[in-house]
């Protein structure tokens, strides 16, 4: 199973190879680390780099979150992110996690926009799919989405309507499965994720974010996306074992790659 969506920088509440550790023990081939702000991206990648000396298989995405979007000029950050890229380009499979967040107390739209274009801009250049974040946000997202031709990515942690959901599909986008469907009470989020297409899922933690039903008061791990995956396997009538096998298919066909490489010569 691949992890498409994970802040290894920030699973420092336990040790992050700790964390890796368990995810490999688990059956988890491949994490794909997210960045999200200039001041992080070198512990990300030292992160990474860690755990794969010791067999874990990391690939890595670098952005900037919107929530981010006020600690500096977009012009900064935008920056920034191009410099990083010109040296880790090697190394990146995605730009992200980027995107908007039109949720109260969030940092001015007028921000998030320049610095959410802009990184979209980079990604076009360097040929990279994208991760987005998105909260009240899908209609912004789209349009930005249908005018850049060529744009390939996924919409993480999708818990938008099912009418949104077809409308990123519709550019050839996936959506993150994450931790949300574990939650009985989430009728909506687990009958709509029922019946999208199956090739355009991606399974994903956001760890140590958004844990799960089972996990309520306590971080979330990569470790965990099995009971994700059992949930929706149930919900479609699939095997899980197979339904596996398709998601992490979806993953590659996205990311490509690191991520194939690492499934290839994984530690097994
Ligand atoms: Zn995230």
């Amino acid at each position: 199973m691949i992890d498409t969506h994970c802040h290894c920088d920030d699973l420092l509440a336990d040790s992050p190879l700790a964390v890796l550790k368990r995810a490999r023990q688990a059956g988890i081939t491949s994490v794909l680390a997210v960045g999200v702000a200039p001041l992080r991206w070198p512990l990300q990648k030292s992160v990474a780099l860690q755990a794969r000396a010791w067999g874990c298989s990391i690939g890595l995405a670098y952005g900037i979150h919107p929530w981010w979007a006020s600690e500096m000029a977009p012009s900064a950050g935008l920056a920034a992110l191009s410099t990083w890229l010109d040296h880790e380009r090697h190394d990146t499979l995605a730009v992200g996690e980027i995107g908007l967040d039109f949720a109260p107390n969030r940092p001015p739209i007028t921000q998030q926009m320049a610095l959410f274009e802009g990184q979209i801009a980079l990604a076009r250049a360097h040929e990279l799919p994208v991760i987005l974040h998105e909260r009240k946000s899908a209609d912004q997202l789209l349009r930005v989405i249908r005018r850049t031709a060529g744009l390939r990515g996924v919409v993480h942690g999708f818990v938008g309507s099912r009418q949104q959901a077809e409308q990123f599909i519709a550019q050839g986008f996936y959506l993150g499965v994450g931790a949300a469907i574990t939650h009985p009470r989430a009728t909506r989020l687990r009958s709509m994720l029922a019946a999208l297409p199956v090739d355009r899922l991606l399974l994903e933690s956001d760890a140590p974010n958004q844990p799960g039903a089972q996990h309520k008061n306590a971080p979330n791990e990569p470790a965990f996306i099995g009971e994700q995956l059992a949930v929706l396997a149930e919900l479609r009538g699939d095997a899980p074992d197979a339904l596996g096998r398709q998601l992490d298919a979806n993953a590659m066909a996205l990311f490509g790659g690191g991520l194939t490489q690492s499934v290839n010569h994984g530690p097994g």
